[in-house]
């Protein structure tokens, strides 16, 4: 067991392997992705703006869950999720299908660390963010 500063709250937690979210913060994103689940449901060709708006959930998590691959975007007009690498236009997950196929390539490892890269940058900046209410910054 070691332990992960949570991805939300920035608290230290035990890392159990499966979620980056400490248990509070994992309750509340099981609790607010069943309520994503049912609005979209209820209101399939809801916007991912709608939805956030609607259910009071921040768009930012909601964007988490499409990376993530638990939620897809049903409508093609939706376009605010980009494959990380190049920039397309993808329905759900991080990358294209192009780039899938590019990071399952010889140059994977330099594709996905660069991905990598971009990504943690993006997260770091938010995480300051939420950081700034805390006492101290122990990463980094
Ligand atoms: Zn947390
Ligand atoms: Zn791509």
């Amino acid at each position: 067991m070691k332990l992960v500063n949570c991805k939300r709250c920035g608290k230290l937690f035990q890392y159990n392997g499966i979620s980056q979210y400490c248990p509070v913060c994992m309750r509340y994103d099981e609790e607010n992705f069943k309520k994503i689940k049912e609005y979209l449901y209820e209101h399939p060709k809801a916007t991912l703006f709608q939805v956030a708006e609607d259910l009071d959930i921040p768009v930012k998590m909601i964007e988490h869950y499409l990376k993530e691959g638990r939620l897809e975007i049903v409508e093609s007009e939706n376009l605010f999720l980009k494959c990380e690498i190049c920039g397309t236009s993808i329905k759900s997950g991080r990358y294209c299908d192009k780039c899938v196929r590019y990071l399952d390539s010889d140059l994977k490892k330099a594709a996905s660390e660069a991905a990598r890269n971009l990504l943690m940058q993006r997260e770091r900046r938010d995480e300051r963010m939420r950081y700034l209410n805390k006492n101290k910054i122990k990463k980094f």
